[in-house]
């Protein structure tokens, strides 16, 4: 097991910045998360740790070792492709065995580490099968397989589950969560998806554009983004945002947009009033909008105008695309008995209790 250390980390491609001075520890056992859009830089940031890659500018340490120089296979770690990289012309004993035979360890020994990890997946019965004989999820597996008997101090993992269907997905993701708290070791997971990583990491880096934007367990993503991007990025449907400006009346705080103006409440007003006159990106999540007829009893309500152009019933809760009058175009989350129809002109309930402040030029989180 190990730590891992990124320190004022870059990587330039010619004149091309793929990873902007990345700094980020990594803790023993930890079960860390990069997520971003394509392009950001996540891959490169673990092609860089697994020697891949070569670094431009800084220095990555696995536990307390500088790596820089080191070759990939002196790194103690395992990675996990997403194209999953099986030998097609070995069965999966040898795909998950080869390793363990180059560093030259003895058949009984590497019997036992092979049926003990294909028995902790599942795929012991497939030991002899050729990849191409195995399902896509199996083919996971026996990725994930040759990874774990190497016993490497860091697993890393590079969209592992993008070529599995929905479903399988989820269970995948289930099973992999299972495996790092069983082994306890270091993970590093790279995916695009934000409900990977929200469902399986401990703590989460969010990228963007080759630049750390925000790292932190889950909760406080969603609850406390440090700007708009992690705002909008993590939660599915999106953050709504609206151009605003903050605006004091006789004492009270209001968000003023061309659609609506909202009463902030006093106690939260308390931290907005020093931005009183500036210019903001006013963000409220879709759970956070009701229709006026279910509106849970907790809440403080403040009526916007809009009109329903979608709705999707989800089951548990209907997804409804509104526009309010200037047009702008928003997502509630609302109550499954909701009877909003397409074309209806309603006043939606925001919950003025639940909502975020951006500086609309840095965009970054008001505090
Ligand atoms: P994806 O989810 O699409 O894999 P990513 O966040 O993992 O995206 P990277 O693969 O790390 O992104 O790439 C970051 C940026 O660096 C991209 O703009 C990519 O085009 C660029 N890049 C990556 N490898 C090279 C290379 N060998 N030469 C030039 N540019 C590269």
């Amino acid at each position: 097991m190990a730590s891992v250390v990124f320190e004022d980390v870059s990587k330039k491609f010619a004149d091309f910045i793929a990873v902007n001075d990345l700094n980020l520890t990594i803790d023993d056992g930890e079960f860390l998360v990069f997520v971003g859009p394509s392009g950001c830089g996540k891959t490169t940031s673990l092609r860089m740790l697994a020697g891949l890659e070569d670094i431009s500018q800084g220095s990555i340490y696995i536990g307390d070792k500088r790596v820089n120089d080191v070759p990939p296979k002196d790194r103690d770690i395992a990675m996990v492709f997403q194209s999953y990289a099986l030998y097609p012309h070995m069965s999966v004993y040898e795909n998950m065995a080869f390793s363990l035979e180059l560093q030259g360890k003895r058949k009984g020994e590497i019997k036992t580490h092979v049926e003990s990890a294909a028995k902790q997946l599942g795929i012991d019965h497939l030991l002899y099968r050729k990849p191409k004989e195995l399902s896509g999820g199996q083919r996971q597996r026996v990725a994930v397989g040759r990874a774990i008997v190497r016993n490497p101090a860091v697993f890393l993992m590079d969209e592992p589950l993008s070529n599995l269907d929905a479903k399988l997905r989820v269970q995948a993701r289930a099973e992999i969560n299972k495996l790092h708290n069983e082994l306890g070791t270091t993970f590093i997971y790279v995916t695009h998806d934000q409900v990977e990583a929200m469902t399986m990491g401990s703590r989460i880096a969010v990228m963007n554009h080759g630049v750390l934007q925000q790292i932190d367990t889950p909760e406080k993503l969603y609850n406390y983004p440090n700007n708009v991007f992690v705002a909008g990025f993590i939660g599915s449907p999106a953050m709504n945002f609206f151009e605003a400006k903050l605006i004091s009346k006789e004492d009270n705080l209001y968000v003023k947009t061309d659609s609506f103006e909202l009463h902030i409440p006093p106690d939260k007003a308390l931290f907005y009033q020093h931005y009183s006159g500036e210019e903001v990106i006013f963000g409220i999540r879709p759970e956070n909008i009701h229709d006026p007829d279910y509106i849970p009893p907790d809440i403080r309500p403040a009526s916007i105008k809009a009109t329903v152009s979608v709705t999707e019933m989800m089951g548990n809760e209907i997804i409804v695309y509104l526009t309010t009058p200037s047009n702008h175009e928003f997502i509630a989350r609302v109550d499954p008995r909701s009877r909003m129809t397409v074309g209806q002109s309603i006043s939606v309930a925001f919950d003025r209790s639940q909502f975020h402040l951006f500086d609309k030029h840095s965009q970054q989180t008001i505090t």
